[in-house]
C-alpha cells in the first residue's frame, strides 16, 4: 500500500520537531492536567480551551480540589465553554478517583462518567503509556484520507475499524508521542479544508494525496438543515431584583441558571410568550413591558434568537416549577452564578440598560 513504510515514525519524529507549546503538556505524566484538557478539548479549539484550563487549574489544582468543590463553582468556571454535561462528568469522576484512585487501564477508565472510548485512550496512552491509539474527529480525517476509506467516516464502525488499524502501530512508538503525534497532525496540517500536504510527514504514503482525493475525504454525509426557535424571556424586576431560576440537572444546561422563558409557538407574539413562559415555570403572573435585547446564540443541533422584554410582577409567589430553584437577585450579584452564554450576553445589555 505505501510507498512510506514506517509512517509511525515518522510521524513521531515530525512530532517531536512541530508540537506546539501547551500547559497540559511534556509536564511529569500527570493523569489529572491531562484528563481535564482531553475533556475540555472534545468539541472546543485549543486556543479557546487554554485560557479555561488555567483558571481551572488554577481554581483545582489537584483531583482533590475539584472532588470537594461545588457544582456551582465548576459551571462558572466552565461557563461559556459549552456542553456543560463534561464539567457535570467532570466532577462526579473527581469523586469517583478521589475514592478509590486513579484507574490506569483503558478498559477501567471507559467506565468513568465522561470518559468515552476516545478520553479513555488519551488518558491511558498520555499519562500511563499504554498503547491504545485515540480516534478522534481529527484522527478520523487523517487516516481516512491516508487509508483511503471512502465509506460514512460518522459512524462509530468507522471509530472501530480506524482503532484497529491504528493499534499495531501505536505498539510500536511511544504511545504518547504517537497519539499527540495523530492528532497535532489533524490540527497544524491535515486540515478539514487546505490541508498543507507539502508540509505533511506522511504524505509519501498517503493514498488521498496520491490518488487525488483529498477534497473528497472524509465522506461526511450533507448535514440536516439545523432548526432555528424564536424564545421569550422575562427579566421580572422587584425589589431591585430580578428572577433566575435553576435549570434541572438532568436538562441540557443543567445546573445552569437562566432567566425565565421559552420558546414561541404558533400564532403567538413573543410578549404572550414570555408571560405564558413566566407563568408556566413560575406561577408568576406578570407584564410585559420593553423589550431589551435580541440575542442569536447556535447550539450543535439547533439555533435559537432570544427576544428578551423587562416584567413587572402583578401576583404570584414564585414556585420553582420546571426549574430546581428559584431566586431573587441584584444585577450586581448575577455574576456569582453560572450562566449559559445567550443569558451571559443578555446580562451584559442588562447592565448598560
Ligand atoms: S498528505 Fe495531505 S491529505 Fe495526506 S495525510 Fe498528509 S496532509 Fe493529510
Amino acid at each position: 500500500m505505501s510507498a512510506l513504510v514506517d509512517w509511525p515514525d515518522a510521524l513521531t519524529q515530525w512530532y517531536k520537531k512541530q508540537q506546539r507549546v501547551l500547559p497540559w503538556r511534556n509536564q511529569s505524566p500527570n493523569p489529572y492536567p491531562i484528563w481535564v484538557s482531553e475533556i475540555m478539548l472534545q468539541q472546543t479549539q485549543v486556543d479557546t480551551v487554554v485560557p479555561y484550563f488555567n483558571r481551572f487549574i488554577e481554581a483545582f489544582p489537584e483531583l482533590s480540589d475539584l472532588a470537594n468543590a461545588e457544582e456551582d463553582t465548576i459551571l462558572k468556571l466552565w461557563a461559556g465553554l459549552g456542553y456543560y454535561s463534561r464539567a457535570r462528568n467532570l466532577h462526579a469522576a473527581a469523586k469517583i478517583i478521589n475514592a478509590t484512585g486513579w484507574p490506569t487501564q483503558y478498559a477501567n477508565l471507559k467506565e468513568l462518567p465522561g470518559l468515552g472510548f476516545y478520553t479513555a485512550a488519551a488518558v491511558a496512552s498520555l499519562a500511563f503509556g499504554e498503547p491504545v491509539p485515540v480516534v478522534d474527529g481529527n484522527v478520523i480525517r487523517v487516516f481516512t484520507r491516508f487509508f483511503g476509506l471512502p465509506e460514512d467516516s460518522t459512524t462509530q464502525r468507522m471509530k472501530t475499524h480506524l482503532f484497529d488499524r491504528l493499534l499495531p502501530a501505536v505498539k510500536t512508538q511511544k504511545p504518547s508521542d504517537f497519539n499527540q503525534a495523530m492528532m497535532e497532525l489533524g490540527a497544524l496540517v491535515c486540515k478539514p479544508r487546505s490541508p498543507q500536504c507539502p508540509a505533511c510527514p506522511l504524505q509519501a504514503g498517503c493514498f488521498a494525496f496520491t490518488n487525488n482525493q483529498v477534497a473528497h475525504l472524509p465522506n461526511r454525509p450533507a448535514r440536516k438543515k439545523v432548526p432555528h426557535y424564536p424564545v421569550g424571556i422575562g427579566v421580572i424586576q422587584h425589589n431591585n431584583c430580578v428572577l433566575i431560576g435553576k435549570r434541572k440537572k438532568e436538562q441540557m444546561l443543567g445546573g445552569l441558571w437562566e432567566f425565565p422563558g421559552g420558546k414561541q409557538l404558533p400564532n403567538e407574539s413573543l410578549t404572550e410568550t414570555v408571560i405564558r413562559e413566566v407563568y408556566e415555570e413560575t406561577r408568576l403572573t406578570v407584564d410585559c413591558l420593553d423589550a431589551i435585547a435580541s440575542i442569536n446564540h447556535a447550539y450543535s443541533h439547533f439555533k435559537i434568537t432570544v427576544h428578551a422584554y423587562w416584567c413587572t410582577l402583578i401576583s404570584g409567589t414564585p414556585t420553582p416549577i420546571t426549574t430546581d430553584a428559584l431566586r431573587w437577585v441584584s444585577l450586581d450579584d448575577l455574576h456569582h452564578y453560572p450562566f449559559p452564554t445567550a443569558s451571559v450576553k443578555l446580562i451584559q445589555h442588562l447592565h448598560q440598560s
